[in-house]
C-alpha cells in the first residue's frame, strides 16, 4: 500500500464510520413512487426522520404492488432482490407503508432482518394474532371506514336510496367487499336503514363502470372501497381513471382514501390522511431508535378518519353545505376577497376606525367649541345689554344732573323775589358786553336805578308791601325796556340796567321814561313810588369798576338833587 492510499483511507475512515454510526432505516412501500397516496405517506415519514437520520442512510424501496398485484413471479424476484441488497446495507429499523409491505415483512421479516424492529403504516387488514406473536412489530393501522362513510352519505344526501360500493377481487378489495356485505346484512334488518339498498360491485371492466356511472339513477351514489384492477386485469389508476369516472358519473363518488380521492374529483367522504399516517409511523420509529424499549410502545395506533369534501363537486351536485358535519374540511372553496387580502382589508378597516375615532374626537371638540362660543355669545349679549342698560341709566342720571345743574345755575343767577337776573348774572353779562365793546366800540350804556326813600315805604307799609314794590318796579323795567336791553336786581332796592347800542342822549331818555313810569305805579295804597337813576355810557378804556363808579356817582348826584330824576355821568 502506498503512502497516498494510506492517507486516503485515513481521511475517509472517520466519514464511513460516522455514516455507519447513524441509524440505517429501510422504508418499504407497497406501491410505486408516482402513486399519490404512497408519495404522501413517504413524505410524512421523511419530514419526521430528517432530524434523526441522514438522507443517505434512508433506503427506500417500492414494491409496485398496485401494478404487479398477485404476480407470483414478480413477488419471488422481489424477495431475492431485497435479500441481496440489504445483506450489504443492514437496516436498524424497517418502516413499511400499506398492506403489501406489511404482509411481506410478516412473512419474510424474520429471515431477511432477524430481530429488527418493524414499524408499519397504512395497513388496512391486520392479522392481530400474528402481531401478538411478533413483538418486534408496532405501527399505525389504517383500517377501513366503510360504515362511517355510509352514515356520512345519508347525512349529506338524506334522499339517497342506493349506495354502490366499488371494489375488486384482489386481497384488499375482497376484504373490504366482505366487510361491506356484513354491513349490508345489518342494514337490511335495521328499520332506519333498510330503505337504502347497499350494492357491492367487484366484477366490472373500467368501461363498464363508466357506462354504469353514466346511467346511474339520481338517488344513487358510489363509494370507492379499493380497486387495484378491473375484471380484465387492467390496472385502475386513481389519478387517471377516477377523474374520468367522476366526470361521466351522473351521481357523486365518495371515498375514504384522502389524497387519492379528494384531489381527483371525488365528492368527499370520511377520509384518512396518508401524510399524517406517515408522520405518526416515523415518530414511532424515532422513539425506537432513541432507545425506548418496544415493550413500552403501544403496538397499534389507529389512523384518523375525518370528513373532507371538494367544493366544486358539492356545487356540481347541488349539495346543501348545511348537511356537512361541522368539522368538515372543504378543499377548492373559492377564496373570498377578504381571505385574499385579509391583512390589507384589516389594515384598511383599522385605518378607517382610526379616522372615525379622530373624526369623532374632532367633532366632539368642534361641538364643544361651538357650545362654548354660543355661551360666550350669550354672555356677551347679556353683558352688552347690561352695559346698554347702565349707559342708559348713566345718560338719564347725566340728564337729571344736567337738569339739576341747570336749575341750580338758574337759581344761582336769578333773584328769587323779582324773578330778574341777579347781581352775579349782571357781573357775568356786563363783562361779556365790555369784551364785545372793546372789539366793535358800539355804544353801550349802564344805568343804576335806586328806589327813593324805600326805607320809609317799609317802615310805613310793611316789609311785605316793600317786596311788592320791588316786584312791581322790576316788572315795569322789564316791560318798558327793549328786547336787547337787560335789567338785573343789583341788590336791596337797586336795579342795574344795560342798554346796548344806545348812545348817551338816548340812554338818558330811556331812563327818564323809566322813572316816569315808576312814579305812576300804584302798589298797596302807597302814596308815592319814585326812583333815581345814574346813567353813563362806555368810553374807551373803561372797566366794569370804572363805569360802575361813574354810574354810582351820577346816582348820588340824582339823590342829592332831589330824587325822582335821571343824572347822566
Ligand atoms: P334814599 O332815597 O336815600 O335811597 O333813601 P332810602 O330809604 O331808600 O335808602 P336806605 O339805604 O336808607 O334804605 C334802604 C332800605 O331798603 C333799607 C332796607 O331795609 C330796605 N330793603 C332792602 N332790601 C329790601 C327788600 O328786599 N325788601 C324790603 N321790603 N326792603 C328792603
Ligand atoms: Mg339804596
Ligand atoms: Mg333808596
Amino acid at each position: 500500500m502506498t503512502t497516498k492510499t494510506l492517507l486516503f483511507f485515513l481521511w475517509f475512515t472517520p466519514l464511513l464510520a460516522s455514516a455507519r454510526d447513524e441509524p440505517v432505516v429501510l422504508l418499504i412501500n407497497s406501491y410505486h413512487p408516482q402513486y399519490q397516496w404512497t408519495s404522501q405517506l413517504t413524505q410524512g415519514i421523511k419530514d419526521v426522520l430528517i432530524t434523526s437520520v441522514s438522507t443517505e442512510n434512508l433506503h427506500t424501496e417500492y414494491m409496485d404492488k398496485r401494478r404487479f398485484v398477485d404476480d407470483l413471479v414478480y413477488h419471488a424476484k422481489l424477495i431475492n432482490l431485497l435479500k441481496h441488497k440489504y445483506q450489504r446495507y443492514e437496516p436498524d429499523i424497517i418502516i413499511t407503508t400499506d398492506d403489501h409491505a406489511y404482509n411481506f415483512m410478516l412473512e419474510h421479516g424474520d429471515s431477511l432482518f432477524p430481530d429488527k424492529p418493524i414499524v408499519f403504516s397504512g395497513v388496512n387488514i391486520l392479522a392481530p394474532e400474528t402481531l401478538e406473536r411478533k413483538r418486534n412489530i408496532v405501527g399505525i393501522e389504517e383500517g377501513m371506514e366503510i360504515e362511517g362513510n355510509l352514515e356520512l352519505i345519508l347525512q349529506v344526501q338524506p334522499q339517497t336510496k342506493r349506495i354502490i360500493m366499488l371494489s375488486d377481487t384482489t386481497g384488499l378489495g375482497l376484504n373490504m367487499g366482505q366487510r361491506a356485505r356484513q354491513i349490508k346484512s345489518q342494514w337490511q334488518t335495521d328499520p332506519e336503514k333498510q330503505h337504502v339498498t347497499l350494492d357491492i360491485w367487484d366484477q366490472f371492466s373500467i368501461d363498464e363502470l363508466y357506462q354504469k356511472a353514466e346511467s346511474a339513477e339520481s338517488d344513487t351514489v358510489f363509494l370507492m372501497l379499493a380497486i387495484h384492477k378491473d375484471k380484465l386485469g387492467t390496472y385502475f389508476s386513481y389519478e387517471h381513471h377516477l377523474p374520468i369516472l367522476t366526470r361521466k358519473s351522473k351521481v357523486p363518488v365518495y371515498g375514504m382514501w384522502g389524497t387519492i380521492i379528494i384531489g381527483y374529483s371525488g365528492l368527499g367522504g370520511m377520509m384518512n390522511n396518508p401524510y399524517d399516517q406517515g408522520r405518526s409511523a416515523a415518530q414511532l420509529a424515532v422513539k425506537i431508535l432513541d432507545g425506548v424499549p418496544l415493550s413500552n410502545i403501544n403496538a397499534l395506533d389507529t389512523a384518523n378518519y375525518s370528513p373532507s369534501f371538494d367544493y366544486n363537486q358539492l356545487k356540481r351536485f347541488d349539495i346543501d353545505l348545511n348537511h356537512l358535519p361541522i368539522n368538515s374540511t372543504i378543499i377548492n372553496r373559492p377564496v373570498s376577497l377578504y381571505e385574499q387580502h385579509t391583512r390589507l382589508i384589516n389594515s384598511a378597516i383599522a385605518f378607517v376606525l382610526f379616522l372615525l375615532i379622530v373624526i369623532s374626537v374632532l367633532t366632539f371638540n368642534i361641538k364643544r367649541r361651538i357650545a362654548a362660543q354660543h355661551k360666550l355669545h350669550q354672555f356677551n349679549q347679556e353683558l352688552e345689554s347690561i352695559v346698554q342698560q347702565r349707559t342708559k341709566d348713566l345718560d338719564n342720571r347725566n340728564k337729571e344732573l344736567q337738569a339739576a345743574s341747570k336749575i341750580l345755575q338758574a337759581h344761582a343767577y336769578t333773584d328769587e323775589l323779582t324773578g330778574l337776573p341777579n347781581r352775579r348774572a349782571a357781573s357775568r353779562d356786563v363783562l361779556a358786553h365790555i369784551k364785545r365793546y372793546n372789539m366793535d366800540y358800539q355804544p353801550l350804556a349802564i344805568a343804576i336805578l335806586d328806589i327813593d326813600l324805600f326805607k320809609n315805604i317799609n317802615d310805613t307799609y310793611g316789609h311785605q308791601a316793600g317786596d311788592e314794590v320791588l316786584c312791581a318796579v322790576g316788572q315795569t323795567l322789564k316791560e318798558l325796556l327793549r328786547p336787547n336791553d337787560s335789567v338785573y336786581r343789583w341788590g336791596g332796592e337797586e336795579f342795574l340796567v344795560v342798554l346796548p347800542d344806545t348812545v348817551a342822549n338816548f340812554s338818558f331818555i330811556v331812563c327818564q321814561r323809566l322813572t316816569n313810569k315808576i312814579s305812576q305805579l300804584s302798589v298797596s295804597n302807597i302814596d308815592s313810588i319814585t326812583a333815581s337813576i345814574g346813567v353813563t355810557n362806555f368810553i374807551k378804556g373803561d372797566s366794569f369798576e370804572t363805569i360802575l363808579q361813574r354810574a354810582d356817582k351820577a346816582l348820588y348826584t340824582a339823590k342829592n338833587s332831589g330824587r325822582n330824576q335821571v343824572v347822566i355821568g
